[in-house]
């Protein structure tokens, strides 16, 4: 699985994991992902499919695009959770990602970074 994104140039690290309530940094609400824009990094919970990841991964990137980019609406989650869903149903409806190369998991061979 990819172990970062690069989102305007800043690497994120991702780490993955297993029960929701371990996702949120602070260990108190079950999260499916959860970004920090301080320490530039994203926790996603692992039991989800690959669409259902990759959509995570997009939301949490917006959150820190629309901070970079003052589009006034990071810490609107209803104003993320749109946008996300539009850009992932763009890309997975018109196969603009390959699922299986982000989140190979069969050889081992994760590509480390992917640019969103
Ligand atoms: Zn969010």
């Amino acid at each position: 699985m990819i172990s970062s994104v690069s989102i305007l140039g800043v690497p994120f690290s991702i780490t993955y994991h297993d029960a929701l309530s371990d996702v949120d940094s602070g260990g108190q609400i079950p999260l499916r992902g959860q970004i920090d824009l301080q320490t530039s990094s994203i926790r996603l919970h692992k039991g989800n499919n690959l669409p259902a990841m990759f959509s995570i991964i997009v939301h949490e990137c917006i959150h820190a695009l629309a901070r970079e980019l003052e589009l006034g609406f990071q810490d609107c989650e209803e104003d993320v959770t749109r946008v996300a869903r539009g850009i992932t149903a763009l890309l997975l409806d018109n196969k603009l990602v390959d699922l299986e190369a982000i989140f190979r998991k069969e050889t081992g061979e994760y590509p480390d970074e992917v640019d969103l």
